[in-house]
């Protein structure tokens, strides 16, 4: 189990990388976590590192739908009979699975679907099980969780529903899946948004905090937080290229540009094929704004 101290009652339990993330625990007069994907035992040991159970957590705090974020949240509901907070897009997908997996893309006819709730208890068990949020937040709202202020950041793109949490006092923010990561950005839904995602990455380098916290870094703090925000950015413009190349070499739908990986390294797994188009379609979408790629008789075509 390896975590981080950032003072101020405020830890990090790494998770790292998909299928777990990392898992902030604040421990002030209430015991809260954040975004609870890692390894349950992890969390467990970390809470007894600090002579603290399970079932004295107070609070959960989710950053966003997705399973790796919220697996052991219902779980924690049920056992600390802890308080589910989540925001106002956020709850409703909580609160009924259906609608989650709608938000995701995956309607009950979708023919991947079967192939995504099977990876997802397979590797995020819990992720689907019934539980309710207990308290909806809005943008921009500040929480007194035990003590220790947070404030909620939307910041869509990556989903409709993402938020950054803020630490006012403590001059951090936790950037969830504004993560940092060498993979780059993640927008694989058909719900995800690029321009928003850029527009979230600017409004986070515009902050002036002692650091981000990644969700899937397993060195979570990024001080040097605008150089790695940008280069983060710039994936966006790398891929499109990707795009582009492959549309110019005669790729002419995005079955056709998903012959060859460009964000994944494979693509043998259904599930991550299924991603993979869904972000090329964002990039197509993307480059036919920048009239850099047309439509001819269905088919996409450099300009
Ligand atoms: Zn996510």
């Amino acid at each position: 189990m390896e975590s981080m101290n950032l003072g101020d009652g405020l830890h990090v339990v790494v998770g790292g990388e998909f299928p777990y993330c990392n898992t902030l625990v604040l421990l002030s007069n209430e015991v809260t976590v954040i975004d609870p994907g890692c390894a349950l035992e992890n969390l467990r040991q970390f809470l007894k590192s600090h002579s603290i159970d399970i079932h004295e957590i107070d609070n959960v705090v989710l950053s966003h739908i997705h399973p790796d974020h919220i697996t052991l949240a219902s779980r924690i509901q049920r056992l600390a009979k802890a308080k589910v907070i989540a925001n106002e897009i956020t709850a409703p997908c909580f609160d009924d699975k259906e609608e989650m997996k709608r938000l995701l893309g995956f309607h009950p006819e979708h023919k991947v679907r079967p192939f995504w709730e099977q990876l997802v208890n397979e590797k995020m068990y819990g992720a689907l099980d019934d539980a309710h949020v207990d308290i909806v937040v809005g943008n921009h709202e500040t929480l007194d969780l035990g003590g220790m202020t947070v404030r909620t950041l939307y910041t869509p793109g990556h989903l409709p529903d993402h938020m950054c949490i803020e630490f006012p006092t403590l001059g951090y923010v936790f950037g969830a899946d504004i993560d940092c990561t060498s993979f780059g950005p993640f927008y694989g839904h058909p719900n995800s948004s690029i321009p928003l995602f850029r527009e979230s990455i600017q409004m986070l380098r515009e902050k002036e905090v002692k650091g981000l916290i990644s969700g899937h870094l397993k060195q979570p703090l990024v001080k040097d937080y605008r150089s790695a925000l940008q280069s983060y950015d710039l994936q966006f413009d790398i891929r499109d290229d990707f795009v582009l190349m492959a549309i110019s070499g005669g790729a002419g739908t995005i079955d056709e540009i998903a012959m060859t990986p460009i964000i994944y390294r494979s693509l043998s797994n259904l599930v991550f094929l299924q991603f993979e188009k869904w972000m090329i379609e964002h990039h197509v979408n993307s480059l036919v704004v920048q009239k850099r790629v047309a439509i001819e008789n269905d088919r996409f075509v450099s300009i």
